[in-house]
C-alpha cells in the first residue's frame, strides 16, 4: 500500500534481515498526502557518524504551514471532533502496534540520522515511543473519568515543534496525547533528524488515519516560527532550547494559544557518603553519557560529598576508560556520534571555557573515528559553582564535578542554576531522599537511579526549564480546555 516517489537507499539493519528504507527525497505530509514544498526547496540530512548524506527533505515555508494548519483545521471540524472517543483510540492503538512492528527499521533509521548507539534506539527510543501511543490510546475514551466534573474539551489544532535528541520519542510524546484528547496536529521535527518522523507519517498513512489529522512538515527554525505565528493554531507544544522557548513565549503572548514548553536543563546528580558507591557511579555514567549527553535532563553536574569524592572520581575515571566510543551501528558502542558539526563545535567551545575557568579536564583515551563527529567522554574536576560549565547546558558527554559537605550546602548549590528539570539523589536513607525531593527545585527527582522514563509519569520543568507537563495524566491537560 505504501507509495514512494523516488529510489531507495538501503542500510543494513544489525541482527536483522530487514533493510531500513530511506527515500532519497521526502515531501511534506499534509492532508494525508505527500506534497511538494511550495518553494520546491529541499535540504539534506546526513549521518553524523560518517558525514554522508542520507536523504533530502522538503523545506516548508509559510504557505506550506498554512496548508498544513488548514488541513488540520478541516480534519478537526469535519471528522476528528465528531468521532467517538473509542474510535480515536483504535487509530492510536493501531499506530502503536505499527511502531512496534517496524521497531527494527525505525531503530536503524534513528541511529543513522541522529548518531545515537543502536542499542539505545532499539532498547529505549522506539519501544518507549510505542508505549506512549499505547498509554495515551488507553486514555482517549476515559477523559471524563480522568477529569470528573470538569468536562474536558479538545483545543483544536496543535502546532508541535521538537528537537533532535529523541526524534521519534519526542514525536510520540507530542502526537499521542494530542490525538487522545481529540486535537489535530501539525508537527515539525528538527532539521537534523527528520527521518523517523517522516517514517511515522508513512505509518500514519498506512494506519488510515483520516487525512489532515496529523500533518508532518519539515524545515528549520523559520518553519517552526511560521507555525508558532499562524493564527489558526490553538496550542503550541515546544521542546527545545530555552533560548527558542523564550522567543516562542514572547510570540504567543497576548494570543489565545495555549503553550507548553519543555526546555533545557543542568541536572544535579548528588552522591551522599552513605550511597552504594558502585551503583551510584554507574548511575552517574548513565546520567551523563546516555545519548552522548544530548539529553535535556542529563545529570551534567555531579555533587559528591567530600568524604567520598576521591573514591568516586577515581572510579569515574576508570569507568570512562572502558566506554566504547565509535560507530553507532555497532551494538557494542556506548557513545555514538555527536548529532551535528554545530553541536560538536558548541561542546568544544565549552571544553575551552572549562579549561580557561581553571577546571581540570580528564578525557578517556578511547580512540575516536576520524570521520564523523565524535567527542570522548569528559570529566571536569575542580569546578567552581560560578563556572559557566557548572551553570550552562553543554548538551554533550561532559560532566562537571563539584563537592559538598552538608545537605544545606548541596541544596543551595543544586538549586543555583536558571534551570530546574531533573535531579538525582544517591543515598541509603529513605528519609534523606524525601527531604531532598522536597527541597530540590526540579520537575523530576530520581532516587538511586537516573534517566528512568515511563509514559505514566509526568515530566517537565521548573524555572527556565519550562512549564506544563508531558506524560501521564498530567500530559493530557495541556491539550484540553475545561468547560466547568
Ligand atoms: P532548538 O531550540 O534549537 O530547536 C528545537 C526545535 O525548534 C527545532 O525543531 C528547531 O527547528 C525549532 N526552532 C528553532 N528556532 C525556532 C523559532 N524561532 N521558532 C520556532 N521553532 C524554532 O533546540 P535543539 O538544539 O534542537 O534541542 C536541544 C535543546 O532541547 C536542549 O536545550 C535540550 O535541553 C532541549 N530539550 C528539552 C527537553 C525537555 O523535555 N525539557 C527534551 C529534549 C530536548
Amino acid at each position: 500500500k505504501l507509495k514512494f516517489d523516488t529510489d531507495w537507499t538501503y542500510a543494513p539493519a544489525p541482527e536483522s534481515k530487514a533493510a531500513a528504507t530511506i527515500n532519497k527525497q521526502y515531501n511534506l505530509f499534509i492532508d494525508g498526502k505527500w506534497q511538494q514544498p511550495t518553494s520546491k526547496k529541499y535540504f539534506g540530512t546526513i549521518n553524523p557518524a560518517t558525514e554522508e548524506k542520507l536523504s533530502e527533505v522538503a523545506d516548508a515555508n509559510e504557505a506550506d504551514v498554512n496548508k498544513a494548519v488548514t488541513a488540520a483545521r478541516n480534519a478537526y471540524d469535519k471528522t476528528w471532533k465528531k468521532l467517538p472517543a473509542k474510535e480515536r483510540a483504535k487509530y492510536i492503538f493501531r499506530i502503536a502496534r505499527m511502531v512496534q512492528e517496524k521497531a527494527r527499521e525505525l531503530a536503524v533509521i534513528e541511529t543513522l540520522d541522529g548518531g545515537k548507539p543502536i542499542r539505545e534506539s532499539r532498547d529505549f527510543d522506539i519501544p518507549t515511543a510505542a508505549n506512549h501511543f499505547f498509554y495515551y490510546a488507553g486514555w482517549a475514551d476515559k477523559l471524563e473519568y480522568a477529569f470528573p466534573n470538569r468536562r474536558p474539551q479538545p483545543l483544536g489544532v496543535a502546532g508541535q515543534i521538537i528537537p533532535w535528541n529523541f526524534p521519534l520519542l519526542m514525536a510520540a510524546w507530542k502526537i499521542a496525547p494530542a490525538l487522545a484528547t481529540g486535537n489535530t496536529v501539525v508537527l515539525k521535527p528538527a532539521e537534523t533528524t527528520p527521518l523517523t518522523a517522516l517514517k511515522l507519517a508513512e505509518i500514519i498513512q498506512e494506519a488510515d488515519l483520516p487525512p489532515g489529522v496529523v500533518n508532518i512538515i519539515t524545515g528549520a527554525g523559520a518553519t517552526g516560527a511560521a507555525l508558532v505565528n499562524h493564527p489558526g493554531v490553538d496550542k503550541i507544544a515546544f521542546t527545545g532550547s530555552t533560548e527558542v522557548g523564550k522567543i516562542i513565549q514572547r510570540a504567543t503572548a497576548g494570543t489565545n494559544k495555549k503553550l507548553t514548553l519543555e526546555l533545557g536543563g543542568k541536572a544535579a546528580n548528588i552522591i551522599f557518603e552513605d550511597a552504594p558507591i558502585d551503583q551510584a557511579v554507574e548511575g552517574v555514567i548513565n546520567g551523563i553519557f546516555f545519548n552522548q549527553g544530548h539529553v535535556c535532563c542529563a545529570g551534567s553536574r555531579l555533587y559528591v560529598q567530600e568524604s567520598v569524592a576521591k573514591e568516586v572520581i577515581k572510579k569515574l575515571k576508570d569507568r570512562i576508560e572502558s566506554l566504547i566510543v565509535g560507530d553507532p551501528m555497532d551494538k557494542n558502542t556506548d557513545i555514538g556520534a555527536i548529532n551535528s558539526k554545530e553541536q560538536l563545535a558548541t561542546i568544544h567551545k565549552y571544553l575551552t571555557i572549562g579549561k580557561k575557568e581553571g577546571a581540570e579536564i580528564y578525557q578517556s583515551s578511547c580512540p575516536i573515528p576520524k570521520k564523523g563527529f565524535y567527542c570522548p567522554p569528559t570529566l571536569f574536576t575542580n569546578v567552581a559553582q560560578s563556572n559557566r560549565i557548572a551553570q550552562e547546558e553543554i548538551f554533550g558527554p561532559v560532566l562537571s564535578i563539584l563537592t559538598f559537605r552538608t545537605d544545606d550546602e548541596v541544596i543551595e548549590k543544586a538549586n543555583n542554576t536558571p534551570y530546574g528539570l531533573s535531579a538525582g539523589v544517591w543515598t541509603d536513607k529513605g528519609s534523606k531522599v524525601f527531604n531532598m525531593t522536597k527541597r530540590l527545585r526540579a520537575g523530576v527527582v530520581w532516587a538511586n537511579t537516573f534517566n528512568k522514563f515511563d509514559p505514566t509519569s509526568p515530566f517537565g520543568g521548573y524555572k527556565e526549564s519550562g512549564f506544563g507537563r508531558e506524560g501521564g495524566l498530567h500530559g493530557l491537560e495541556g491539550y484540553l480546555k475545561f468547560s466547568v
